[in-house]
């Protein structure tokens, strides 16, 4: 409803638009920290009365006449990204590139250049869907996005599959991780501790997370028995150093994108100039991620940025031979081969979720998760008050 400002009320249900249409009865539904941009106002294009939310799933209810992979009454998690499936980038596996799926890419060109693909409750910029913290939510291109999930998976288990698990995976698997190889993530957030998760998966030797918040370190310690630094408290660079004996990590992940906090006084200087709009980023991560990696190692970005940076330590980058890899994430290529993991029990990224909340206390839980209060990590919504089993 305005920056801050999030309300919950009736609205019409959704309906099929496209024979390749399907709409879904949410059952479980979360808050990501990039709904935190649009709630801050930092993403533009945003109007009153824009639904939220791109991580959800739930049972089919009513199904296009041209749709043949899901059927009325199947338990499917959506894809925050929408992708055609036959377009060049979805050929390719680039589904969140997809060229098909958002009708307004003239804005995003004019911004960016190019258009990615349109995402779920993520500003009209990108698309303007209607997003899944609702009720009832319509999902496009039905036989691509959503994947079926047996009946045995509790919601909690397989929910994160519409963003912050594969997100968290491709972040580290954009670092080709090595055996030996020492991984910093920045952000102990959902998406930065399931990044740290999938690195160790991946055979990272050692894994230090990166934050301000002790109840997030601690996540990520007694979670997962990391080395932590407390960026309020240490020097990172410094510590970085000493840890890895002067050489830096072999890759850097970027876990917090572009409201990046940041000690005095470059820290308040990207806080004065977003504020009066001379940049629409604060780098402060980034900019310290790429400064810490090792001579010719990685940075992979999966925090959201949404326009200009400043500062941007481009000799770092060139005469150090870095690799800055970054993107949406292309979510569908990871669903069927995460969900395997999950499945097997050899993921289970439950362990993010703090807070289990009614849909109508969604308000409640944008301010909670806003100001880290009551040590909130991951805030899941269902409408019934309760995730179905
Ligand atoms: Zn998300
Ligand atoms: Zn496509």
């Amino acid at each position: 409803m305005g920056v801050k400002r999030v309300e919950v009320v009736d609205v019409p249900e959704p309906r099929i638009l496209n024979s390749q249409d399907v709409i879904i009865r949410v059952t479980s539904t979360a808050i990501c920290g990039s709904d935190l941009h649009l709630y801050n106002g930092y993403v533009p294009t945003m109007e009153k009365g824009d639904i939220l939310g791109h991580e959800f799933m739930g049972e089919v209810v009513v199904r296009g006449s041209g749709v043949k992979k899901v059927k009325v009454g199947d338990r499917v998690v959506v894809p925050f990204p929408i992708a055609c499936g036959v377009c060049n980038s979805c050929q390719h596996q680039l589904y969140s590139l997809c060229e098909n799926t958002n009708p307004n890419a003239w804005i995003a060109e004019k911004l960016w250049g190019h258009s990615p693909a349109g995402l779920f409750g993520y500003s009209h910029m990108l698309g303007g869907y209607a997003g899944g913290q609702a009720e009832f939510v319509r999902v496009p291109f039905a036989d691509v996005g959503p994947i079926k999930v047996p009946d045995d998976l509790p919601d909690e288990k397989v929910l994160f599959l519409s963003d912050i698990l594969p997100t968290g995976w491709m972040g580290a698997e954009m670092c080709n991780i090595k055996p030996g190889d020492i991984i910093a993530v920045w952000g102990a957030g959902p998406v930065g501790l399931l990044a740290m998760q999938s690195a160790l998966l991946m055979g990272a030797e050692r894994v230090i997370a990166i934050d301000r918040f002790p109840y997030r370190l601690r996540k990520a310690r007694e979670h997962m028995g990391l080395e932590c630094i407390n960026y309020g408290e240490t020097d990172v660079r410094e510590a970085l150093d000493v840890m890895t004996g002067g050489r830096g990590p072999d890759a850097c992940i970027d876990a917090v994108g572009m409201e990046a906090h940041f000690p005095a006084p470059l820290g308040l200087y990207d806080k004065a100039k977003q504020a009066v709009r001379l940049e629409t980023d604060r780098p402060s991560a980034l900019r310290q991620a790429i400064m810490a990696c090792r001579n010719g190692g990685i940075v992979s970005v999966i925090g959201v940025y949404g326009g200009l940076i400043d500062k941007f330590p481009m000799g770092s980058v060139m005469n150090r031979s870095l690799t800055i890899r970054s993107g949406q994430t292309h979510v569908h290529r990871y669903l069927k081969p995460l969900l395997d993991r999950i499945r097997k029990g050899e993921l289970d990224p439950s362990f993010v979720i703090s807070h289990r909340m009614r849909l109508d206390q969604a308000p409640e839980a944008f301010d909670l998760f806003l100001n880290k209060q009551d040590d909130c990590v991951k805030v899941v919504l269902s409408p019934n008050g309760r995730a179905a089993a």
